[in-house]
């Protein structure tokens, strides 16, 4: 789709780590993209430098201090970009007439309400905040449908699973004979520690991820494995696969990003470096192909290549996920929302690391009943449970 004038980009989480890899495939396109709008929640001196340099017409910060500064700043330098704040700001630039597309990339809930309503007003949405589709599942899907939104995968297994996949998937799901989908997972920095070790890990350990540069919450997510559960409750929604169709196969090595199995017995997979510039870079564009700055794949390089299956005992994180997705219901915005409060305890040392499956299990005991067909109910679900959470972790917290 190579139009004639550039597709106007709103960039939700602009300062994060998918937020900078988009702006990067971005200023190596100019006559393509132009950035409409940038979001932050409070690193303002970093939205500064990028609003010099992207000269949107709007940025959005999370609260009105932030805002302030940022606006005072930019009308010093002599920039015509209008600063706004809050939840509405974010929602509006997210469904603005004159907005193409929408990169979302906050990280956590937050980014649920611009992301749906990105979504209801039928934009292209790129999709790297997986917490809002876990949260809302049918809801986020019925409404790309309604509003014929194009809605691609950034994460890079679905980004994989994507390519792996006929062009009309969606159009005629059931009809193409895939058997199953393969999300491959590095196993993270933990996968070979000693299980007597865990117990006394630190956030600085968690984050520490062996083949991906990411935000921190996505790190500890990594390291419990949460994030391939995540990612399986994703694939499920964006592919219409049911949980025993989707495999986790740990590859360490992180060259191949996904894979779908198909009845004839063919697997077809997408492999590449380890850089989100990529996907990034093709759900930009699609489906063209651009440059994306990332260098080519040395396969002689890479020399070995190898598959275990995931310890789901180590990792309880991934049990409790597809056990989420079998309940159905709110069970999966529970489960996201119990760990998004243990994994920011746990990155504050309030709680141990083992400390996080334990908070989501006893939260996810409590998930019947609640409702999950509206964004309301969804912020409900959300609400109740991270109450819930906040319990559990003071329960458990170091004395
Ligand atoms: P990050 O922490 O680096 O960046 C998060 C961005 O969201 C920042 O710009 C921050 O200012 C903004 N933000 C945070 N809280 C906010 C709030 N309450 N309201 C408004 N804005 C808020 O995170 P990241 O690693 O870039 O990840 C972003 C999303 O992409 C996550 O959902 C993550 O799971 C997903 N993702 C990331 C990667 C990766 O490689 N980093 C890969 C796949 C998927
Ligand atoms: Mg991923």
């Amino acid at each position: 789709m190579s139009s004639t004038r550039p597709q106007q980009l709103t960039v939700l989480g602009a300062t994060g780590s998918i937020g900078v890899s988009t702006l990067d495939v971005v200023s190596r396109h100019p006559h393509r993209f132009t950035a409409f709008a940038l979001t932050a929640s409070r690193q303002w001196e970093k939205l500064h430098a990028q609003c010099l340099r992207f000269a949107p017409r709007y940025a959005v910060m999370g609260d009105e201090a932030s805002a302030g500064l940022l606006r005072q700043a930019l009308k010093d330098a002599g920039s015509r970009t209008e600063v706004l704040c809050g939840e509405q700001a974010l929602v509006d630039v997210a469904s603005h007439a004159d907005v193409d597309a929408v990169m979302a990339a906050i990280v956590g809930a937050a980014g649920l309400a611009p992301t749906l309503a990105a979504a209801r007003t039928g934009k292209k949405v790129l999709l790297a905040n997986k917490e809002a589709l876990v949260l809302s599942g049918q809801l986020f899907i019925d409404a790309v449908e309604k509003a014929g939104a194009t809605l691609l995968p950034i994460d890079s297994e679905h980004n994989a699973v994507f390519q792996s996949l006929p062009g009309d998937f969606r159009r005629n799901p059931g009809s193409h004979g895939v058997r199953r989908v393969l999300l491959t997972a590095s196993g993270g920095p933990f996968r070979e520690t000693p299980l007597s070790q865990l117990e006394q890990v630190t956030p600085e350990q968690a984050c520490a991820h062996p083949n991906w540069v990411m935000g921190r919450k996505i790190s500890v997510d990594s390291a419990t494995m949460m994030n391939k559960g995540l990612e399986v409750i994703e694939a499920h929604w964006l592919f219409g696969v049911p949980a025993e169709r989707i495999e986790v196969v740990v590859h360490p090595q992180s060259v191949i990003h996904s894979m779908v199995d198909y009845e004839d017995g063919s697997v077809l997979a997408q492999l590449g470096n380890p850089d989100m510039r990529t996907p990034i870079a093709h759900a930009l564009a699609w489906p063209d192909r651009i440059d994306s700055g990332v260098k080519a794949l040395d396969l002689f390089e890479v020399a070995r290549m190898t598959f275990e299956r995931p310890d789901f005992s180590r990792f309880p994180c991934l049990a409790l996920a597809y056990e989420a997705l079998r309940a159905g219901g709110a069970a999966a915005a529970v489960l996201n929302a119990a760990n998004e409060e243990a994994v920011g305890a746990f990155l504050e040392r309030r709680i141990g690391f083992l400390r996080i499956p334990e908070v989501i299990a006893a939260c996810m005991e409590r998930a019947g009943g609640l409702a999950v067909d509206s964004l309301e109910s969804v912020l409900a679900a959300d609400a109740c449970a991270r109450e819930y959470a906040r319990k559990e972790i003071r329960l458990r917290q170091a004395a």
